[in-house]
C-alpha cells in the first residue's frame, strides 16, 4: 500500500510561563518526538488517556497548530513549514471531523449556510451548482434535502454529527481525522455513525485518522492502531495484532480495562490496574515516562528514553523489554 502520510520526529511544545516574574518559560510537550505513516486508503486508530497528545497530534498534522518541529509528508511533500498560503490547497485534502457536535456548529447559521462555507472558501462552485451540492451532500449522510434550511439546534446529536461529515465532505477531501467523533453520542447511535463513515471511506477511497481515549472504540474501524502516552508514540500495530498481543505495558493495562462480555473469559483475564496519576507533560524527567507506573520498570527506564522500533512484522513499541 501507498503512504500518504509520513510523520517523522513531530514535535509539538508549548511554552508557558513560570517563576515569580513569570521570566522562566517551560514546555509543555504535547507531542514528543512522533513517528508513523498513514497509508492510502487505510483507518489508522489513535488512542490513549486525554491529554496524551492524539488531539495535538492531529492537530498539528493538518497545521490547526505550527509545529516545533519535525516533518509532515503529505503525498511526498513536505508541508511542516508551509506558509497559510502554501497550505491552501492541502486544507482542501484535509479535513477535520469534530468530537462535540454541539459546539463545532456555528448556531446562527443554517445548515447550507455551514455547509456551504467550505464550498465557497475553495471557490469550488456557486449558483444552483452548489445548492445541488449541498443537498446532495446532506443525502450522502443520510439526511432530507429539506433540512437545509434548518438551524443546528433543530437537530439531535447524531444528526449534528452528520452535519460536521457533510461539511468535512464539501471539498472532496482526500484525508479525515475524525477527532473522538463518537464520544460525545448516545451509545444507540455510535454504531450508525461508526458504519456511515465506513461506507463513506468505501465510496469515496478516504484514508482515515481515527482518534479516541479507549481502544474499544477504534478495534472495529481501524487497519492499525498507535498507542500514545504522555507526548510519545508507545505502540503502534495492525489492530488484530495489537489487540490480541499488546506489547507495551501500557496497552497491556489499557486493554484489560474493557469489560469482556464473557463471564467465564473475563474470570480467566485479569485487570491490570494502573497505579498513580498520568504525570505532568511540563519538562518531563529523562527515561521512559511510563517508567512510575510500570511494573516491570528497570534501572535503564529512567535513564534512557526507549527507541520506538519495530519488532517484527510492522510491529513497533517503545520500551526496554523488547
Ligand atoms: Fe516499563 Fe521500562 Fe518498558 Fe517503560 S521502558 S514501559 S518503564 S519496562
Amino acid at each position: 500500500k501507498k503512504v500518504l502520510i509520513s510523520i517523522k520526529n513531530l514535535k509539538m511544545y508549548f511554552p508557558i510561563k513560570k517563576g515569580l516574574f513569570g521570566k522562566q518559560v517551560s514546555y509543555v510537550k504535547a507531542v514528543d518526538d512522533v513517528s508513523f505513516e498513514i497509508m492510502k486508503g487505510e483507518t489508522l486508530g489513535l488512542v490513549g488517556e486525554s491529554g496524551c497528545g492524539k488531539t495535538t497530534t492531529g492537530r498539528t498534522i493538518i497545521k490547526l497548530y505550527e509545529p516545533t518541529s519535525g516533518h509532515i509528508i503529505y503525498d511526498g511533500v513536505d508541508i511542516a513549514k508551509f506558509t497559510p498560503t502554501q497550505m491552501l490547497p492541502y486544507r482542501k485534502k484535509m479535513q477535520m471531523i469534530f468530537q462535540d457536535p454541539y459546539a463545532s456548529l456555528n448556531p446562527r447559521m443554517t445548515v447550507a449556510d455551514i455547509i456551504g462555507e467550505a464550498i465557497d472558501i475553495h471557490k469550488l462552485m456557486t449558483g444552483k451548482e452548489r445548492m445541488e451540492r449541498i443537498h446532495y451532500l446532506l443525502n450522502v449522510v443520510g439526511l432530507n434535502s429539506e433540512h437545509a434550511n434548518r438551524y443546528p439546534h433543530e437537530f439531535s446529536g447524531g444528526q449534528r454529527q452528520r452535519i460536521g461529515i457533510a461539511r468535512a465532505l464539501a471539498v472532496q477531501p482526500e484525508f479525515i481525522i475524525c477527532d473522538e467523533p463518537i464520544s460525545a453520542l448516545d451509545v444507540s447511535i455510535q454504531a450508525q455513525v461508526v458504519n456511515m463513515l465506513e461506507d463513506l471511506q468505501r465510496d469515496f477511497g478516504l484514508t482515515y485518522l481515527f482518534i479516541a481515549h479507549d481502544l474499544s472504540m477504534v478495534k472495529h474501524i481501524s487497519n492499525r492502531v498507535g498507542v500514545m502516552y504522555l507526548g510519545k508514540l508507545v505502540e503502534l500495530a495492525e489492530s488484530n495484532e495489537l489487540y490480541t498481543k499488546p506489547l507495551h505495558p501500557y496497552t497491556q493495562a489499557l486493554l484489560s480495562a474493557i469489560p469482556i462480555p464473557d463471564p467465564e473469559e473475563a474470570l480467566s483475564k485479569k485487570r491490570i490496574v494502573l497505579e498513580g496519576e498520568i504525570p505532568s507533560p511540563i519538562d518531563p524527567p529523562p527515561g521512559c515516562r511510563f517508567k512510575g507506573r510500570c511494573r516491570y520498570a528497570k534501572p535503564i527506564c529512567a535513564e534512557q528514553d526507549p527507541e520506538f522500533k519495530d519488532v517484527g512484522g510492522g510491529h513497533m513499541v517503545a520500551c526496554h523489554l523488547y
